[in-house]
């Protein structure tokens, strides 16, 4: 029965000496299996191919963490040809045998958490409460998505219908065929997961293309799921170029449906390149895009300032800001602004850098390009702002960056409007709590936000004009939990998708309705 209990996977309390020592021997027992080359899988085999990805660690960036055979075209078409192959089978599985490769996969994840929370600290430079947490999302994911395909498979429990004296009416939800998934770097482990499993507990099969930078913990997640009884060939790892194999696969006349979670840039692109209709294709591309985000904090004066203080410190520079919920603006009313920016530097100046691993609080960025990018926008700051902590490359050796915060920004200027996707926090005066929120507004993104206010009119008003899928009052814009927050955005964040939430599932199902007479 598929409504039965849910409950979110509890975070580890690090405070506890044997949690630390349980972390500090997981990131040990991973160092020794740094370096190794791993193949595609296609068809259930192994495929190697000359090209590679390399993944390093972002906060050493001599360590290697592995590297992974790079699929090109004829390999993405072998994928798909297999992928299609599969499906004929996989979508005659029963719902509960689909269903249960993800609990057992979310049972296993469960007893090696700190093994797949060592990987992600390694290869995306997550300290540990943020890789502790990424891994508890992709447990609740496996199990939440379970629960929800066997709710909407249950005949009658997602929508009764009418009774027609003389006829028997039922509806059914099936899958849609094979899937381009496309995760991001940034929860390389929840996200992967939980798009993955949601496309494959539904029937269809995918190509799993994984972020270039973080290819070894997808790895780890589909062998995972082949150890829980998923047939091999269910998934197809093939990681690979955007440019070459994603577009390529987008296009083709036999891709159903591409979900992504990523930047704006490459979504839109995808949602382009689907709306084609390749030569012998026979339905319309689903697309299911989570996208980017300019998040705000809006503090009005009757608000706790200390509580709005650490929510904007916490949204702003969790996972160095590499966050689509990240709190990238705080909006504050005049009255309180010059108390609350002081507020604002105490907290960002005590957030020391280093690795990872030692779980400093403040970590790398992912990768040279984005280091270049974020640091560039720091550098342009300096003319839209007043600098007032942070602003500078952080320690060598990997791709640190100070938490930079920026004051009296001008609302229209690009540190206000453009996603940066690093630790930069620009910080707006607005004259009172009215413009606050329209100053939260006005962007092109509408994926998180906060307001902070202890007056119930002005939260009323607030709960209703401020335009984000995930609005939150008096607390952090980051940190969504599935079942409890179901999270995505409006306009430029994305296709309105709700991850973790009874929408999910119906954005990989078809419905049927099959009507017999009696
Ligand atoms: N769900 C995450 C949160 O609420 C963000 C996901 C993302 O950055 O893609 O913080």
């Amino acid at each position: 029965h598929g409504s039965g209990h849910f409950s979110n996977e509890p975070f580890t309390d690090f405070s506890l000496p044997e949690n630390r020592l349980a972390m500090e021997s997981a990131i040990a027992a991973v160092k020794t299996e740094l370096g190794r080359s791993y193949p595609l899988w296609i068809g259930g085999k192994e495929a190697w191919s000359e090209e590679r990805i390399v993944s390093i660690n972002p906060a050493a960036t001599s360590e290697i963490i592995g590297e992974v055979s790079k699929a090109g075209i004829t390999q993405a078409e072998e994928a798909m040809q297999s992928a299609l192959g599969a499906f004929q089978r996989w979508k005659k599985t029963p719902v509960a045998d689909r269903a249960a490769c993800l609990v057992r996969a979310a049972g296993l994840m469960r007893e090696r958490k700190h093994t797949f929370s060592a990987w992600l600290v390694l290869e995306s430079g997550k300290n540990w409460a943020e890789a502790d947490a990424d891994t508890a999302e992709a447990i609740d994911f496996l199990l939440y998505y379970a629960k929800e395909m066997l709710r909407l498979s249950s005949t009658n429990e997602h929508q009764p219908l009418i009774k027609l004296p003389g006829e028997n009416n039922v509806l059914t939800y099936i899958p849609l065929g094979v899937g381009v998934v496309i995760p991001p770097w940034n929860f390389p482990l929840a996200i992967c997961a939980g798009m993955a499993a949601a496309a494959i507990v539904a029937g269809n099969t995918i190509l799993l293309k994984p972020a270039s930078t973080t290819p070894i913990i997808a790895y780890q997640f589909y062998s995972l799921m082949v150890e829980a009884g998923m047939p091999a060939d269910v998934i197809q790892y093939v990681p690979g170029s955007g440019a070459e194999i994603g577009d390529y696969l987008t296009s083709h006349p036999k891709t159903r449906f591409v979900t992504f979670t990523g930047s704006k840039e490459i979504g839109l692109r995808i949602n382009k390149l689907a709306a084609e209709t390749a030569p012998g294709q026979i339905w319309i591309k689903r697309v299911v895009a989570e996208m980017g985000g300019k998040d705000g904090i809006v503090v009005d004066e009757t608000a706790n300032l200390d509580a709005a203080a650490d929510a904007i410190v916490a949204s702003a520079f969790g996972f160095q800001g590499q966050k689509c919920s990240a709190g990238s603006r705080a909006i504050i009313v005049e009255d309180v602004y010059d108390k609350m920016v002081e507020k604002i530097v105490e907290r960002t100046s005590v957030l020391t850098i280093g690795l990872p691993e030692s779980n400093a609080p403040i970590g790398p960025v992912i990768d040279r390009a984005s280091y270049k990018r974020i640091l560039s926008y720091i550098e342009d700051g300096k003319s839209q702002g007043r600098l007032v902590a942070g602003g500078h490359a952080g320690p060598e050796g990997g791709y640190y960056i100070e938490p930079t915060v920026f004051a009296d920004v001008d609302p229209a200027a690009p540190l206000m409007q453009e996603e940066i996707f690093g630790p930069v926090l620009a910080v707006a005066k607005a004259k009172d709590w009215r413009e606050g929120i329209a100053i939260y507004n006005d962007t092109e993104f509408g994926l998180t936000g906060s307001f902070f206010s202890s007056d119930e009119g002005r939260i009323a008003e607030a709960l209703q004009e401020m335009h984000c899928g995930n609005l939150y009052i008096n607390r952090k814009c980051t940190g969504a939990l599935v079942g409890v927050h179901p999270f995505g955005g409006f306009n430029m964040s994305g296709t309105d998708s709700k991850a973790g939430g009874h929408d999910y599932m119906l954005l990989f199902t078809q419905a049927k309705l099959t009507s017999r007479r009696e």
